[in-house]
């Protein structure tokens, strides 16, 4: 079979760890040249940084640029790093924090920590793609929200504002850039296992996350091939009249009684 994204050029943001680094490996696999933008290039749950296992194991050719999302600068950076391949005709705004919290006691440089990284990142992510995309004809962008950005959760109220904004941020960018050949689109997991969900929040692996395993219909967590496989979905041309839409993850959870 064809490779899907034969030819294609993808930056990806927190692509060193977890849902990025599946999504890299699944998208060079595929046949596209990859930018890994991450703070670190180790990944967070250890093994070879991301970049040197595709040009290892894969066909494709890959870089890491060190980007911090909360910098324009920086993203501005990886997105030129993409030139080297031939362009950016991929963007995934992948690279969020999560943090439980009381909300009483949430304090404003908290506040302003995860909205930088989970929100400004991805709207400065999707803006230095777009100029490039404009120019190139099209591209495709996708924004990792969750499940939290589709219901509200007492216990991370900062993540569930942050990931309701990038909801709504993918839908304002379809409509603003849909003229333009670029598709933008988010992805809405439940609960994947990373170190997001076994160290951060510490759900996967504890009494409690069996119980809650049970509550899914699918009667398991998502894993981050799940997410690479819905990414490489809407990143290929399987989804060429699929703009605006937000892809719910979650083994069926969300949606059902
Ligand atoms: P992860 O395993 O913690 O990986 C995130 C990667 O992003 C890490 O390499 C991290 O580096 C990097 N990063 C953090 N801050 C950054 C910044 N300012 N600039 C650039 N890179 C940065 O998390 P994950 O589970 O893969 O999550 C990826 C995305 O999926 C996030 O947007 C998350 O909200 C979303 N998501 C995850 C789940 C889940 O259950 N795992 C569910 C729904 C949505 P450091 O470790 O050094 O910070």
């Amino acid at each position: 079979m064809d490779q899907l994204l034969s030819g294609s050029v993808a930056v990806i943001t927190g692509g060193s760890s977890g849902n990025g680094r599946a999504i890299a490996r699944t998208f060079a696999e595929e046949g596209a040249d990859i930018v890994v933008a991450d703070i670190r290039d180790a990944p967070r749950e250890g093994g070879t940084p991301t970049h040197e296992v595709i040009a290892a194991e894969t066909g494709s050719e890959a870089t890491f640029v060190k980007c911090d999302v909360t910098e324009t600068d920086d993203l501005e950076a990886s997105v030129e790093a993409a030139e080297e391949f031939g362009g950016v005709d991929i963007m995934i705004n992948n690279a969020g924090i999560f943090r439980g919290e009381n909300f009483l006691e949430v304090s404003e440089d908290d506040y302003d920590q995860l909205m930088d990284i989970n929100v400004k990142g991805v709207f400065f992510g999707a803006q230095a793609a777009a100029k490039r995309m404009v120019a190139n004809g099209g591209g495709s962008i996708i924004n990792l929200s969750s499940v939290a950005g589709l219901e509200g959760t007492g216990e991370y109220v900062t993540y569930c504002t942050s990931k309701g904004a990038v909801r709504l941020m993918t839908y304002a960018l379809a409509d603003a850039l849909g003229s333009e050949g670029i598709r933008v689109n988010s992805i809405h997991p439940g609960v994947i296992e990373t170190m997001m969900t076994t160290d951060d929040v510490e759900i996967v692996g504890t009494e409690e996350g069996e119980m809650y395993e049970q509550m899914i219909p699918s009667q398991r967590f998502g894993t981050p091939q799940d997410v690479a496989n819905a990414a490489l979905f809407l990143a290929s041309d399987l989804a060429d009249y699929v703009n605006g839409e937000s892809l719910v993850l979650d083994g069926g959870l969300t949606n059902t009684g």
